[in-house]
């Protein structure tokens, strides 16, 4: 026999019995950012190298080891989308789109990143994202907090997720708490761990971000850039907080959150749970008002958010009855005979007509009543609707109920249509 072709490790295929919950998460979005008032972008998955490397900054875990990079024919470098922010800057400059304009847009679809497979973490994964252009002031930071908040609610899930929020400051007073921070950390030079210590030239907030436990301990001692802020960033610091305390949104300030991408400045955010072990961050945002200019567009303040789908969709499943995702028939026609196989694909297609909304499942391929009211039965159908002989000969349509004892029917077409709109 000839040797099957498996997927790719970490690039995981999406099944008929998971697909019924993504569609309802993806719902769920699209009327969340709907209420809002985004708008949708959609962008290639494939980008020129030099978007990410200009973006999401040279020294950085995705850039330095995480890319789909390769060649196309033309010899030019081209890279699977490792997040969605970057194509929508790259977007919104090349069609004039975010100067002295303002923007709310969204975006959802698959992601690469050359990561260790595991449970939250695979190579291609999917996300959910929100960008606003044009707007500089916390007001909107505290929208976008908003939006996720109000879909954990829809998920039910509020309880198991937390958020933390940090001030990156402004430029300025980043890079003068960035002397502040290297002078400590030489202090400790040679206890870190490798790659901090490499980043300790190039990137050393970034070490702040390290996943390494010795190195986590280390920097607990460290200066806090939340104690550097200057007046500007201090004020949208405490705007922010005040915001979100008016709105009743619980948060914790966590000085150590420096995210990991460059890009950002002055408010980040990460909507934590305990429940999926290290991926425990579902949701991660902030503002980046630096990176419209930075890739060749005026400047233009910005802020937004990436939701990883998966980790929702295995929170959803860890926290709610998976029942309410099943897609289920709702009718399911049984028919015996040439003739009432005939009645049957008609009668199918005069349900859908009438009842849009319902599932409605023809038997085909014959098989005897039994196993065919067996099968009606499994789909999880209300009603098997049965047509033979007798049938045929008066036109009326068997009406089983599956799922109550109320005895078989005999009805015309119109009296189905009128029972069926019940479910419908
Ligand atoms: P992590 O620290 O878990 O690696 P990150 O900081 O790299 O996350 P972001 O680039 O901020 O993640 O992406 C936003 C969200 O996308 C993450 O919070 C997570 O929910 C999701 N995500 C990122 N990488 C992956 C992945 N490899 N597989 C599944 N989801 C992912
Ligand atoms: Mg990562």
């Amino acid at each position: 026999m000839a040797k099957t072709i498996q997927a790719i490790r970490g690039m995981n295929d999406c099944l008929p019995d998971q697909s019924g919950t993504w569609q309802v998460v993806e719902q769920h979005i699209r009327d969340l950012t709907k209420s809002y008032h985004y708008r949708e972008l959609r962008t290639p998955i494939v980008e020129s190298t030099e978007l990410f490397k200009r973006s999401i900054g040279e020294v950085t875990d995705i850039v330095e080891k995480e890319m789909y990079t390769f060649e196309d024919r033309n010899g030019d470098s081209l890279t699977l989308r490792p997040e969605g922010t970057a194509c929508a800057v790259r977007a919104g400059n090349q069609h004039g789109l975010l100067y002295n304009q303002q923007q709310r847009l969204w975006y959802m679809g698959p992601m690469f990143r050359h990561e260790r497979p595991q449970k939250g973490r695979y190579r291609q994964f999917h996300q959910f994202g929100a960008e606003a252009y044009g707007f500089s002031g916390p007001d909107i930071d505290v929208e976008m907090i908003l939006m996720g908040a109000r879909l954990w609610k829809a998920f039910g899930i509020e309880d198991k997720v937390s958020l933390q929020i940090n001030s990156l400051g402004s430029n300025e007073a980043r890079a003068a708490y960035k002397d502040k921070l290297t002078s400590f950390l030489e202090t400790i030079e040679s206890e870190l761990d490798e790659d901090s210590q490499r980043r300790l030239r190039s990137n050393p907030l970034r070490i702040l971000d390290s996943k390494h436990p010795k190195t986590q301990a280390l920097i607990a001692d460290a200066p806090r850039l939340i104690d550097h802020l200057d007046e500007t960033s201090e004020a949208h610091f405490s705007s922010l907080c005040k915001m979100l305390d008016y709105v009743g949104v619980n948060y914790t300030v966590n000085p150590s959150l420096v995210r990991g991408l460059d890009y950002y400045n002055y408010t980040v955010f990460e909507w934590v749970t305990d429940l999926l072990g290290a991926q425990g961050t579902i949701c991660a945002g902030g503002r980046y008002d630096g990176l419209v200019e930075q890739l060749g567009g005026k400047a233009s303040p910005a802020v937004g958010f990436a939701m990883g789908l998966e980790r929702l969709v295995l929170l959803i499943e860890a926290s709610q009855d998976q029942k309410a995702f099943e897609v289920i028939t709702d009718v399911y026609i049984c028919c015996m005979g040439e003739q009432a196989q005939l009645m049957a694909l008609a009668l199918a297609e005069e349900i859908r007509d009438s009842l849009a909304t319902l599932r409605v499942q023809l038997h085909c391929g014959a098989g005897n009543m039994k196993k065919q009211l067996k099968k009606a039965d499994a789909s999880g159908a209300q009603f098997a609707l049965i047509l033979g002989e007798h049938e045929v000969e008066n036109n009326r349509v068997g009406v089983k109920h599956l799922r109550d004892n109320t005895a078989q029917q005999d009805i015309d077409r119109q009296g189905l249509i009128e029972l069926l709109s019940k479910i419908a």
